[in-house]
């Protein structure tokens, strides 16, 4: 039997299409066995091929497998197929409808961009062996070397990688992205390839996990104990402890499984710096950089990620969005550091002091025999290379030398963004110099039309609930298509943001934009508008500038001319009131348009300026809507004219 079909029904990108083209072979095969005699089940029309399999080769090869073959217009079962190989398929097929195994997946390519990543340069099969790996020196209490090891070894899993390339990493969006960066800035495409794989991980993908939240009493939970993971938590995920959390109320208890393995962080995308660290090297190295896990026995993991156009090592912090700030634990946070050891897959290394500016200090603190240790860190390293041909122990000694020289060469003096915890004067800071603003608004077209209800009534109310991301007429949800942008007239460089770790939700500009605009209208209809007129506006607002480079400005627009700086008639607590001038006899107060600006006049290099201004915040656990403060709301009264 020619089993061809599977492997190329496992190429249909579409997964939709893929369950959809497989549901149907198998019930067609499936008729054929239940009465193999029915002659309804023997032709398939060429028009229902055409529609459904031909489109996919995988598909039609099962067809032919099946027992179909092209007589004339229609494809026509050939009774020679035994039950027992179409039970076979049937069971072939089932077995592809399980969820997408690691080893099938396609890979996603990047046609418009190189992003220079490729396979994985060793097989798995060259991969080291731990057996008899055993570091025996008094220092394994202080750095746990072997499991460290073993865990960036992990990484090296070339399924994993296909697996992340083509599943988790949004690639084709960070293609888009860095082609329109490429044309303002003069940043290596690799290293903004780094850049972007950090704001996404921080931004998108991770969540900070602090402590659990009890779902009934809505408040958090206190830590209560460690546990033992379960056999499974233990095997697939590679947890040693897990953290039990107790509702001090309902006593209800939430079990938070501390996983190392990769492939369930990759499920669960949530923990601390530990879990953070883990991941993101492991996404780095699926995508082909060079990367270190850098331990740091006090309390915090990170990453350095080898930059091929700079030459050089760079640190990286996934859980603040920081690169290229290595002095930010010791000059930001206060840290006094002792050990930062680096973990690559084929070598290890102490780097503590590309994170200090007195080496020579932290020495006397670290209170070791330093030769001892250096000995030590050879020693693995002898081990770990000795399964590695020349060329490769070449590329690391090369690297190597490259580190000391920049070891003894580094200005240790700390840059803005170590100070603060910021990204400017690192790469990421410069990537944001340079970037335009477009300043036109796109006009998305959405009027309220104001009903004949609404008019008879007096009123009309329109409200936007951020978290929910829903908009309330008259307190009646309305259909939600795309969000806040379903009802605005304008909008330009808006987005709508979650911060996933923090578990807030708002309106601010886009990233990089230093002007960014939303407007709503209320229109009333022409066939009534010579009977009714707008009469008084109240709306409220609620918005935060977090510092004073931003502006946040309201304005209302009468009948597309007037335009009036609601700031003046700021009531309080961010809400607006407007009388309109009544002349009853003109053909005037009919159309009204609500227009927030968001402006920055100087982004301070900061390169989270763009969340300085912000519309509507609220806590994502606001799920109720008991609490209306922090929603926009406008509210029209409209009168007859005599
Ligand atoms: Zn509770």
């Amino acid at each position: 039997m020619d089993l061809a079909f599977l492997n190329n029904l496992r190429k249909i990108s579409d997964e939709d299409d893929r369950l959809v083209t497989i549901t149907l072979l198998i019930d067609i095969t499936s008729n054929l066995i239940s009465d193999r005699n029915n002659h309804r089940y023997h032709t398939l029309p060429i028009c229902y091929i055409r529609e459904m399999f031909q489109k996919y080769t995988g598909a039609m090869q099962c067809l032919h497998t099946i027992g179909f073959k092209q007589i004339n217009d229609d494809y026509v079962f050939d009774q020679s197929v035994s039950d027992k190989q179409l039970q076979e398929i049937v069971k072939l097929l089932e077995n592809e409808l399980d969820p997408k195994p690691i080893d099938k997946c396609e890979e996603v390519k990047c046609n418009s961009l190189d992003l220079g990543i490729s396979d994985n340069d060793r097989s798995s099969n060259s991969l080291i062996s731990f057996d008899n790996f055993h570091v025996s020196s008094h220092f394994d209490k202080l750095i746990p070397f072997v499991s460290i090891l073993k865990r960036v070894q992990s990484y090296e899993d070339i399924n994993l990688q296909h697996y992340i390339r083509s599943k988790i990493i949004p690639l084709e969006d960070f293609n888009r992205r860095i082609s329109k960066k490429m044309k303002s800035t003069d940043i290596n495409k690799r290293d903004l390839l780094l850049l972007e794989l950090l704001r996404w991980f921080k931004e998108e993908f991770f969540t900070w996990f602090d402590r659990a939240n009890c779902d009934y009493c809505k408040k958090p939970m206190d830590f209560a104990e460690y546990i033992q993971p379960t056999r499974e938590e233990r095997e697939y995920g590679d947890a040693h402890r897990v953290e039990l959390y107790r509702c001090s109320t309902c006593s209800s208890e939430y079990r938070f499984p501390r996983f190392n393995a990769p492939i369930k962080l990759l499920e669960t995308r949530s923990g601390r710096c530990g879990e953070a660290a883990n991941l993101f090297a492991c996404l780095c190295r699926s995508l082909s950089f060079l990367t270190r896990y850098i331990y740091d026995p006090s309390d915090h993991v990170w990453t350095e990620v080898y930059s091929e156009s700079e030459q050089r090592w760079l640190h990286c912090d996934s859980c603040e969005n920081l690169c290229d700030s290595p002095l930010v634990y010791e000059k930001g946070w206060k840290k006094e550091l002792t050990f930062c050891i680096a973990f690559a897959k084929d070598h290890i290394g102490d780097v503590t002091w590309r994170y200090v500016t007195n080496f020579r200090q932290i020495i006397q603190r670290r209170n070791i025999n330093e030769k001892n240790f250096a000995r030590t860190i050879h020693q693995i390293n002898r081990k770990i290379q000795s399964q590695l041909n020349q060329e490769e122990k070449i590329k690391i000694i090369s690297n190597q030398i490259k580190d000391i020289v920049s070891m003894l060469n580094e200005e240790k003096s700390a840059k803005e963004s170590e100070l603060h915890g910021r990204q400017s004067g690192s790469l990421g800071w410069k990537l944001s110099r340079g970037e335009t603003d477009q300043q036109d608004d796109v006009i998305n077209g959405y009027v309220y039309s104001i009903t004949n209800e609404e008019c008879e009534k007096g009123s009309i109310q329109i409200e936007y609930n951020s978290v929910a991301d829903k908009y309330l007429r008259n307190g009646i949800e309305e259909i939600k298509k795309d969000g806040w942008i379903d009802r605005v007239y304008s909008c330009s460089n808006i987005q709508r943001k979650i911060e996933k770790d923090w578990k807030m939700v708002y309106l601010c500009r886009e990233h990089l934009h230093t002007n960014g605009i939303l407007s709503w209208t209320i229109q009333l209809k022409p066939e009534e508008e010579k009977f009714y007129q707008f009469h008084h506006i109240s709306i409220q607002c609620p918005s935060k500038a977090f510092d004073q480079y931003t502006q946040i400005i309201c304005q209302l627009q009468i009948d597309d001319k007037q335009i009036i700086d609601l700031s003046q008639n700021l009531s309080s607590n961010s809400l607006f009131e407007y009388s309109l001038d009544n002349k009853l006899d003109s053909l005037t107060n009919i159309r009204l348009t609500f227009k927030v600006t968001l402006n920055c006049s100087n982004d301070n290099n900061d390169n989270n300026a763009w969340q300085k201004g912000q519309l509507f915040r609220q806590s994502t656990d606001q799920v109720s809507n008991a609490d209306q403060s922090h929603h926009l709301r406008i509210h029209a009264t409209i009168r007859k004219r005599n």
